[in-house]
């Protein structure tokens, strides 16, 4: 209740900030109109009306944001970071011609230490530019970018890759699991990091390898995140080579559970929905990479009314072409009405959920993070609607889903940290990464006209 004792000093907490509206995303899917958020030692303190808060609480930064939205930080459940440095290098093929021709010759020249890093960054600042605060990256070298995702402020969760055949970073799949495994014991204890076992597709793993990052997920309790179902062909390949469809191979080697998060999943039948709903494994949705390559339809209204925790993400930047959450959940819920037929499918709160609860909840975090809730990270977003292309306003929820675009993304928080600030990054140097990236550019062009030149 609000302290009327105008004697009683009030409280004082770090940030409040005073806005138009707050999609809490919380169970009641509450949406408050002129209400303020405290934030103290990183935590959200305290929801409550404006008025109340003007006179119960003092803070060191005072934000009014009358035309301004807050919900919770975006949850990007998939991608490759540094594939951003591919970003257009290779586009309007299908998945095996765009990855066997184009990725895997691009990655085993350029993919090291400092390709990584770089282009890493680059993916980062565009993250937190759309308003992501959580990323996953499954991709090599990951040990040498946690750096640079300390420094940024970004959530990371790494998907350690895993293969049968040798890359740049690992020389089979029994070195992958342990750098895998060293990496989840040097961060076991950092709050900024989840460190998950990613072991490629059904199609680049074979059951040996399988049984081992099972085994090892389970001893160390640490989560499983993979592309499955990605295509069709995957799947006829699979029941042609081992009479047995993706799905329930995995169910077979025990792999579907709550700590597994499948990636894609297209070409998905009624038993394997069933096996991925009684297994409680969360699908992680990326309709805009895999309508770029022609990958298929991932049933969303389906597997949301088996009970699926359905989950988003961009993929990498070379298959996108970007990393923008607030493009990619537009894309599902537009996407989910037309596979499904069925104008109602995935709304636009649900939509919101995908991108932030559902996410949090893939990695055990939903009591952490993803809403908007007292005792929470204060991980949030601000959205402006102030722009003519925002009016009129009848409903937040939709206008974030269907017209809004992430150049309206003009503060972020991590952690009770401003990382976006009026659209400018605090944490990271913007003219640097452009350079970098822009250097960059010119080697691998260069290079990818030398070597069609060979071909
Ligand atoms: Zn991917």
């Amino acid at each position: 209740m609000p302290n009327s004792d105008t004697t009683t000093a009030p409280t004082r907490v770090d940030t409040l900030i005073h806005a138009g509206w707050i999609i809490t995303v919380d169970a009641d899917k509450r949406v408050l109109h002129d209400h303020a958020l405290a934030m103290k030692n990183g935590l959200i303190h305290a929801i409550l009306p404006s008025s109340e808060a003007r006179q119960t609480l003092s803070a060191d930064t005072v934000l009014e944001m009358p035309e301004q939205v807050l919900m919770p930080g975006l949850i990007n459940l998939h991608g490759h970071a540094a594939m951003c440095y591919f970003r257009g290098m290779a586009d309007d093929q299908p998945l095996m011609t765009w990855l066997q021709e184009h990725i895997f010759p691009a990655e085993g020249k350029w993919v090291g230490p400092e390709f990584v890093r770089d282009g890493t960054e680059l993916a980062i600042a565009e993250m937190l530019r759309c308003g992501t605060t959580f990323y996953s990256d499954n991709y090599f070298f990951p040990e040498d970018t946690v750096g640079v995702v300390r420094a940024s402020g970004i959530r990371a969760q790494f998907c350690t890759p895993l293969l049968d055949f040798p890359t740049n970073w690992a020389d089979g799949p029994d070195t992958y699991l342990e750098k895998g495994l060293a990496l989840a014991e040097q961060l076991k204890d950092d709050d900024q990091f989840v460190v998950t076992l990613g072991p490629h597709a059904p199609y680049t793993v074979s059951d040996a390898p399988f049984r081992k990052v099972i085994a090892a997920a389970r001893e160390h309790n640490l989560l499983m995140q993979m592309h499955t179902h990605e295509t069709q062909g995957e799947v006829d390949d699979s029941v042609r080579d081992r009479g047995q469809r993706p799905v329930a191979r995995l169910q077979e080697l025990g792999m579907l559970g709550s700590d597994m998060q499948c990636v894609h999943m297209t070409a998905l039948n009624d038993e394997d929905i069933r096996m991925i709903a009684d297994s409680g494994t969360t699908v992680v949705h990326c309709p805009e990479s895999n309508l770029k390559l022609a990958s298929g339809f991932c049933p969303v209204h389906k597997l949301q009314q088996a009970g699926v925790n359905v989950t988003l993400g961009t993929d990498g930047a070379a298959s996108n072409n970007d990393l923008d959450m607030l493009g990619e959940m537009r894309t599902a819920a537009q996407l989910a009405k037309a596979v499904s037929g069925d104008a109602e499918a995935l709304p636009a709160h649900a939509a919101i959920e995908m991108a932030t609860i559902n996410g949090a909840r893939a990695m055990r975090l939903a009591d952490k993070t993803g809403s908007l809730e007292v005792g929470k990270w204060a991980d949030l977003i601000a959205l402006d609607f102030s722009e003519l292309e925002s009016q009129p306003l009848y409903d937040p929820v939709s206008q974030v889903v269907y017209a809004t675009t992430r150049h309206q993304v003009s503060h972020v928080w991590i952690n009770g940290q401003a990382r976006l600030w009026e659209r400018e990054l605090t944490s990271l140097d913007e003219p640097a990464i452009k350079d970098r990236a822009r250097q960059w550019q010119v080697r691998i062009a260069d290079w990818k006209a030398t070597s069609k030149g060979e071909a």
